[in-house]
């Protein structure tokens, strides 16, 4: 009678017994003496990685055997691997953990909006307390005794807040004129005090637009016998001296006002701060169940095992012997994935009674390797992650999207409307996390939009800060979302859903909005893409010298394939297999330039660009990678030809390439693609016209350069005579 040591394992429970195999039945006994008996095929014994998995009262057991392959060989193969796959209670359990891990995954998800909501009420906190303790110095800095407004050259009470502008105003036919001045060159005559809480002096909310003062807010307007003067500056300066006049008129001490301010902001940042911190504790406290197998796997392996199972049955029938016993369907890896394992334990096997000592040092070795059944690769991710880089014209918009998360990085043209669309093609209603890399209007031209249109869970921005109305608007936008918002800087990682994110550039904003760009590095499963946005090569360097590991399988081709981007040294520090980079067709700023495509050539990257191929959507599963494009037959470009001095892009022609089809030569001009200065070379072509062929574009041929203004017939044939412009 063949026996076999052997450790069983049920639950958190582990005891050692002693197998023995007598025909169809096996016999578990223990060293207290207990004795359990079943039937070999009614137990579903399986044979796995670890040992062998059998079901015992409806709960899943493993069978560590010291001699796997005897043990198996004394079972005799009778058991055959279809029954184990086929046995409800192997269902059972699948579907128990199943639904354990949808239960964590909503858990985990409501957790981290709860989270993420938290980390935002914070900041917001940290943010009320950095004004709150701004407003206390400015007050401290005004003196008890000074809150007023003094006019008089030499008494500068006011002058102690800085910023603050004197504005003099004269009543003109009805109008006011407003005349910006300095305050300390203004002379007066009057030098009266003008006290807060008097009838002359008056605090007004204002809009001023004129003297090229065109912000907005609060300006105090001081009143004299012979002129009307108005205070003009940040508003918070100006809401201080409002505050303080208040609280001095009604006869309280405005510094104590703002000291309690201080205190009630550091409590709320204090109370704001204990809740993430308990939300962050709940989260970690969550146990993570094995994670099932995703339900899209499952007819793939059904088939498969059905077709392995009736093989390894048949070979059980005809040798009994089996010397290479089948692998169990469901490899247990190590992320234990399948329905290999359970987490009830209910102990109402004969079996095991007694406390139990615990046993798991050894992993009995096994001899089949997982090679013939398609099983979930351990550690790896599931689903895949799809980057859409976006053809938005001359500037950027990239959606990475993949089971668990959505990420978009910048948001296209301030003068376009084409990026809630594409990213409503592309299926997304709602994004984790929305990257403006920096300020400029081709980056965050319709963040606004992004955020007026889909539910945005945080927001990151560089830091530095612009001034055009694009970036007014989507500041405003930021801050009217419910969105939460971070800097981030290099050196932090996160993981959002199966995505990993390492910042890798800034680590500090110099306002050079380019080389402030956030770069980011996104890795899913084993493939890396890099997106440094319009990092130039001061950045690069600068991400070189920090030692950021920066190698990457896919680079986002930074500033639009800018010959100021993209050095040597930094493509062979990332030595990508594919770049795609994303600049309008015909552009007026040569992007991408010759000599990075010729860079990208040289170390033989596989390129794609927006302008080409339209939409460039590149898919992984973690390990490979494909590349869809909307346009030109998902062929890479062709590596450049010579580079010339005038044309800015390649001109190869291929069958399939209708915007090249009238190649230009090197030494012309084509007016689809030219710079600006370059369209100049082509006579009858000023700065004026040349503004406009950069707006009629694209011409079908040069005699369409009819549509300009100012050029007819006459014009035409000299243009044509010259014979430097081409329509490429
Ligand atoms: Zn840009």
């Amino acid at each position: 009678m063949p026996t076999f040591r052997a450790t069983l394992e049920r639950g958190t429970q582990s005891r050692d017994v002693e197998a023995v195999v007598e025909g169809d039945r096996l016999s578990l006994r223990t060293p207290d003496g207990r004795v359990g008996r079943w039937s070999l095929t009614e137990l579903g014994l399986a044979r796995t990685l670890e040992g062998f998995t059998l079901t015992i009262d409806g709960d899943r057991a493993r069978l560590r055997v010291a001699e796997a392959d005897a043990f198996w060989k004394a079972v005799g193969g009778q058991v055959p691997t279809w029954w184990r796959f086929w046995s409800p209670a192997t269902w059972t359990a699948w579907w128990r953990q199943r639904r354990a891990w949808a239960d964590y995954r909503s858990k985990a998800r409501k957790l981290d909006a709860r989270i993420a909501d938290a980390t935002a009420d914070r900041e917001r906190a940290a943010r009320e307390l950095q004004t709150a303790r701004r407003r206390h110095d400015w007050i401290r800095s005004l003196g008890p005794r000074d809150v007023g407004i003094r006019t008089t050259e030499s008494e500068t009470g006011l002058a102690t807040v800085p910023d603050v502008t004197l504005l003099e105003t004269r009543r003109r036919e009805g109008q006011v004129a407003w005349r910006a001045v300095d305050f300390g060159d203004v002379h007066f005559t009057d030098r009266r005090m003008v006290f807060c809480g008097s009838k002359n002096v008056e605090f007004r909310y204002a809009e001023l637009t004129t003297a090229g003062l065109r912000s907005e807010g609060l300006y105090v307007a001081v009143s004299t016998r012979k002129r009307d003067h108005i205070l003009a500056g940040p508003s918070e300066r100006l809401a201080v001296l409002l505050d303080a006049c208040r609280a001095s008129s009604e006869g309280q001490d405005p510094a104590a006002m703002a000291v309690a301010e201080t205190n009630r902001a550091s409590g709320l940042l204090e109370s704001t701060a204990e809740r993430l911190a308990a939300l962050r504790r709940e989260r970690d406290g969550l146990t993570r169940p094995g994670r099932p197998i995703s339900p899209a796997w499952l007819p793939g392996l059904a088939a498969a095992l059905l077709l392995f199972a009736l093989g390894a049955y048949a070979d059980g029938n005809a040798t009994t012997s089996s010397s290479a016993p089948p692998s169990n369907p469901v490899q247990s890896t190590p992320s234990p994935a399948g329905p290999t394992t359970s987490t009830t334990t209910t102990s109402t096997t004969s079996t095991t009674t007694s406390t139990s000592t615990t046993s798991t040092t050894s992993t009995t070795s096994t001899t089949t390797p997982p090679t013939t059944v398609p099983v979930v690769a351990g550690g790896s991710v599931d689903g895949e992650m799809a980057v859409h880089f976006f053809d938005v014209g001359q500037g950027d918009s990239t959606l990475l999207t993949g089971p668990d998360f959505t990420i978009v990085i910048d948001a296209g043209r301030h003068d376009r409307d084409d990026v809630v669309a594409h990213l409503r093609r592309a299926g997304v209603d709602s994004i984790d996390l929305l990257v403006g890399t920096h300020p400029d209007a081709d980056h965050i031209g319709q963040l606004a939009d992004v955020l007026a249109a889909f539910p945005v869970t945080e927001v990151w921005m560089s830091g530095d800060a612009h001034t055009t109305r694009t970036f007014e608007r989507a500041l405003d936008a930021i801050l009217d979302s419910d969105a939460g918002y971070h800097e981030p800087r290099a050196g932090e990682s996160y993981d959002i859903g199966s995505a990993h994110v390492e910042v890798v550039h800034p680590t500090t904003i110099g306002g050079d909005l380019n080389d402030g760009s956030i770069a980011l590095r996104v890795s899913f499963g084993d493939v890396r893409f890099l997106f440094t946005g319009d990092a130039e090569a001061g950045a690069e360097a600068a991400m070189l010298q920090r030692g950021h590991e920066l190698s990457a399988d896919v680079l986002h081709v930074g500033h639009h394939g800018s010959a100021a981007s993209t050095t040597a040294a930094f493509l062979s520090a990332v030595s990508p297999r594919l770049a795609v980079y994303s600049a309008g067709a015909g552009n007026q700023y040569g992007h991408p330039s010759p000599e990075v495509l010729q860079r990208l050539a040289d170390q033989g990257v596989e390129v794609y660009g927006t302008d080409v191929h339209g939409t460039v959507v590149v898919t992984t599963d973690g390990e490979d990678l494909t590349v869809e494009t909307a346009r030109r037959a998902n062929a890479p470009l062709p590596p450049p030809t010579t580079t010339t001095t005038t044309t800015s892009t390649t001109t190869t022609t291929s069958p399939e390439d209708e915007t090249t089809a009238n190649a230009c030569e090197s030494w012309q001009v084509d007016i689809n693609r030219a710079s600006f200065e370059e369209l100049q070379r082509i006579k009858h072509i000023g700065p004026d016209r040349a503004q406009q062929i950069l707006e009629l574009r694209p011409f079908s041929s040069v005699d369409s350069m009819t549509r300009i203004k100012g050029i007819a017939e006459k014009r035409l044939a000299d243009i044509k005579s010259e014979g430097i412009a081409c329509a490429g």
